[in-house]
């Protein structure tokens, strides 16, 4: 499968590592930092929100196991920082 960044938000890169990043907010109000390029093992799966900051809606199984929500299956970049100890709070 095509492993296309989505262009409809803010891709920045993360302050740490350099990856690409970018900004979503969970059910809890939360910003999470969401890899860019959408992986079948995330459980994170984004939810475009018009022009404003994507949601991002955690699941228990990783949300690439269904083909239609592959493109929108991400991995939170906590969990693939190489530096995330240096930052999480
Ligand atoms: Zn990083």
């Amino acid at each position: 499968m095509s492993k296309t960044k989505i262009e409809w938000t803010n891709v920045t890169a993360c302050r740490s590592c350099g990856a690409e990043i970018f900004w979503a907010i969970t059910k809890t109000s939360k910003r999470m930092p969401i890899d860019a390029v959408p992986t079948r093992d995330g459980n994170v799966e984004i939810l475009r929100n018009g022009d404003a900051t994507p949601w991002a809606i955690v699941h228990a199984e990783p949300a690439g196991m269904f083909d239609a929500w592959a493109e929108r299956a991400h991995t939170s970049h906590f969990a693939t920082c190489p530096e995330a100890d240096s930052w999480r709070k």
